[in-house]
């Protein structure tokens, strides 16, 4: 098996994956907050988590792969600051808070499809693990990191040694106090809330019986909870966007080693940065720069052009987002994929040293430029045959994830299918002259090209 390196955000450095268990490489993801529809700078990450994935199989890893569906308890701030994200759905559509994590869930596999984002394993919904959360907060305050204040439950981080590791937010901010704060009952300003009862939202429809009174959990602990449902105590690697390192990943950590005393509870802390639409410009959900997959579509790109426009860029480089990017990356994933369709329906062997290279590339920490760099390269090697280049190709898109191999649909000029038909009775009455004659007519605009298939004159974009 090949060394695969990973960045870990924990160490800040690549390492070599070794895994907990070989036999199932356990990965966690945190999912969308199903209150409105992904944007495509969510879908960034979501893209980022594929390859991750579709890597790790490549290495020969079974992989267990759970996301989580946030459906209560994420205010807009993450640090439990603000208004309730489904109540504000809800209320934006004049529908429950049900229908509103229903549809937007939905939307969301929608927008994972369209963008062949392989499907996790089990996507646990928090509202059917409230249980399962309510079980982990009882183990918090059995370990003495739990204080009750107006109502809620808090989590303790000054009685937990090394809150703020992964962030690398050091003592002397803690207790400064960096944030502002706004909650009073806050014994320290990283506390965070575990249990809400004392909703600041009377019209909250989610709430529970807890033994802590009728309530809805805090936004953090559905993702321990729930990953320790599913993966169990420990876990191979969990990611998500850059913006989850100090708040949501940070408390995450103290509730799960908290819980279990156990450490660590993840080996690789993996995240990808920001697509961005202007300098250091935020993609976020409100009116004018909410770009979600189908404004994109509207505009006649393809789901996968976003896709190949990801793969431009290394996952933990921020990308800045532009119409005319999108464009090229458009327009590049056209050639490759009309490349491949050049090459014929005959599969030879895969060529070894090109997957080789391939490989390199993947396995540096997920290096994407440089393996759509290593697709373009084995296409254009004019000692490989056409037979050993699709095979071959076939294996690279297994993590491109671009659907390479299909068919390019495109769209005929009436006046090329009129020159087509022409063309074909010229060849069935041997009139080469004629035939050659039109063919060049085709070719002329510099836009299609003409070969001579099985069915007669084949005519392709250039
Ligand atoms: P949310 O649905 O808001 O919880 O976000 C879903 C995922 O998208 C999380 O992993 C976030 O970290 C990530 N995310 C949010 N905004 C962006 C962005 N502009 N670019 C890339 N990832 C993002
Ligand atoms: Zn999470």
């Amino acid at each position: 098996m090949a060394d695969l390196y990973l960045y870990n955000t924990m160490s800040r450095q690549k390492m070599l994956f070794e895994p907990l268990d070989p036999t199932e490489v356990k990965l966690y993801t945190c999912g969308p907050t199903v209150y409105n529809y992904a944007h495509i700078g969510n879908l960034r990450t979501y893209v980022f988590e594929d390859i991750l994935r579709r890597v790790l199989e490549w290495n020969g890893y079974p992989v267990k792969h759970v996301m989580n569906i946030t459906d209560v308890g994420h205010l807009t701030s993450d640090a439990d600051e603000g208004e309730d994200k489904m109540l504000k759905g809800a209320k934006r559509e004049k529908k429950t808070v049900w229908d509103i994590a229903e549809k937007y869930t939905q939307a969301f596999l929608e927008d994972m499809d369209r963008l062949n984002l392989l499907m996790p394993h089990i996507k646990p919904k928090a509202t059917d693990h409230i249980d399962t959360m309510i079980d982990q907060i009882k183990q918090l305050e059995a370990n003495g990191l739990t204080y009750t204040a107006g109502g809620n439950v808090y989590f303790d981080t000054s009685k937990f040694a090394d809150y703020g590791k992964l962030a690398q937010l050091d003592k002397q901010e803690l207790q400064a106090g960096a944030r502002i704060e706004v909650d009073p009952n806050k014994k320290n300003p990283h506390d965070f809330v575990l249990w809400f009862t004392k909703s600041k939202f009377e019209d909250q429809e989610m709430q529970w019986n807890s033994p802590w009174g009728k309530g809805y959990p805090g936004w953090h602990i559905e993702c321990s909870a729930m990953s320790m449902k599913y993966l169990g105590k420990q876990m191979d690697i969990h990611c998500g966007g850059i913006d989850h390192i100090p708040v949501h990943h940070t408390n995450e950590i103290a509730q799960a080693e908290g819980a279990t005393n156990l450490k660590p509870w993840v080996l690789y802390w993996m995240h990808g940065n920001f697509l961005v639409l202007g300098k250091d410009e935020k993609m976020a959900k409100s009116a004018d720069n909410f770009l979600k997959l189908d404004v994109l579509i509207g505009k006649g790109y393809g789901p996968l052009d976003y896709r190949y426009f990801c793969l431009q860029a290394h996952y933990r480089k921020e990308l800045v987002f532009s119409w005319y990017a999108l464009d090229a990356a458009k327009t590049g994933l056209r050639r490759l994929r009309e490349k491949v369709c050049n090459l014929g329906d005959t599969e030879g062997e895969i060529h070894q040293s090109r997957m080789e290279q391939f490989e390199k590339a993947i396995n540096d920490d997920l290096n994407m430029p440089e393996a759509l760099a290593e697709a373009w390269e084995l296409l254009d090697d004019s000692d490989i045959s056409d037979a050993d280049k699709l095979a071959t190709i076939k294996k690279f898109d297994t993590v491109l994830g671009l659907k390479l191999d299909e068919p390019i649909a495109f769209e005929l000029p009436p006046q090329i299918e009129q020159w087509i038909v022409e063309r074909n009775e010229a060849r069935d009455n041997k009139d080469w002259g004629k035939a050659d004659e039109i063919r060049d007519k085709i070719q002329a605009s510099g836009k299609w090209i003409v070969k001579d298939g099985q069915s007669g004159t084949e005519v392709m974009p250039k």
